[in-house]
């Protein structure tokens, strides 16, 4: 299994990281996504990437973050994909030693409002036009004033992501097949189908295991489309509810997802491993 986003980089894990990593392995985890949330934070989960074989990084600006996009920080996160502009002689650059395999988490958050939405959406934008100039898929995030399905914020994103997705496809950019994933999807069945229809994966959380209509979604929904996610420390499963989330417990979502589709957990970890190798390229 992969858990496709992850912050492990967080001081929680600071007492007991190896064995977190040793745990999740023991679990059937063969690799990690540690998404970045501001400059700095994605300059750390580079680093933690490094030092493990398991892990992989995304680097980005969160939309809650936003306040520390200034306008030299595209530019550094760029450096930071490409320390030395190289290109192979297939012209393809190998991001971060192979360990940068996405941009993220981006996105808008309308629920904490940090910052207005006009400036949320801006670094989006450039955001977005950062992953198609390095090939990179993104990792979204996207959260509701109301925390409803549906509203303004979930708008706002897939009218973004349709004109980014078609312009894309109009470049034929190899991207337009593989161009990301809306992390731990609460979004409604429509803004679900208009992302797989544009060729995003939906990350599955936690909430699957005690949320009523996230089942009721998921089950719809075809395995193919689907990525696994603890989001960890937040959004523990069933049982482990109110405990600090860790890796390990993506295995508790597997077998959720297993449940509502009626077939095995290994063909959902199976399924879920191929989405994430296609998605990350790796
Ligand atoms: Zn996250």
């Amino acid at each position: 299994m992969i858990d496709t986003h992850c912050h492990l980089d967080y001081h929680k894990f600071d007492s007991d990281r190896e064995a977190v990593l040793e745990r999740a392995a023991q679990a059937g985890v063969e690799r990690i996504l540690i998404p970045g949330l501001t400059l700095t934070s994605s300059r750390s989960v580079v680093e933690l990437a490094r030092s493990h074989p398991m892990l992989y990084a995304a680097i980005g600006v969160h939309p809650t973050d936003v306040d520390t996009y200034q306008v030299d920080t595209l530019e550094r996160l760029r450096q930071l994909a490409i320390p030395h502009p190289n290109p192979s002689p297939t012209g393809r650059v190998t991001q971060g030693e192979g360990k940068i395999v996405a941009i993220g988490e981006i996105g808008l958050d309308y629920y904490w409002d940090t910052a207005p939405h006009d400036v949320q959406q801006k670094a989006l934008r450039e955001q977005l036009d950062l992953a198609a100039e390095l090939q990179l898929p993104v990792i979204l995030h996207f959260r509701e004033k109301s925390d409803a399905a549906d509203g303004p914020c979930a708008r706002d994103l897939m009218k973004i992501l349709e004109e980014w997705a078609n312009r894309l496809q109009r470049g034929k950019s190899p991207l337009a097949e593989r161009p990301g994933a809306l992390h731990s999807f609460s979004g409604s069945r429509e803004t679900a189908s208009r992302a797989i229809s544009l060729n995003f994966y939906l990350g599955v959380t936690g909430p699957v295991t005690y949320r009523k209509e996230r089942q009721e979604l998921i089950a719809s929904l075809p395995l193919e489309c689907l990525l696994i996610e603890t989001d960890s420390p937040y959004l523990s499963p069933a049982p482990q509810r109110g405990k600090r989330n860790e890796p390990a417990f993506v295995a508790l979502i597997a077998d959720k997802i297993a449940t509502l589709h009626q077939i095995p957990s290994t063909q959902v970890a199976e399924t879920t491993t191929a989405n994430a190798a296609r998605l990350f390229d790796w």
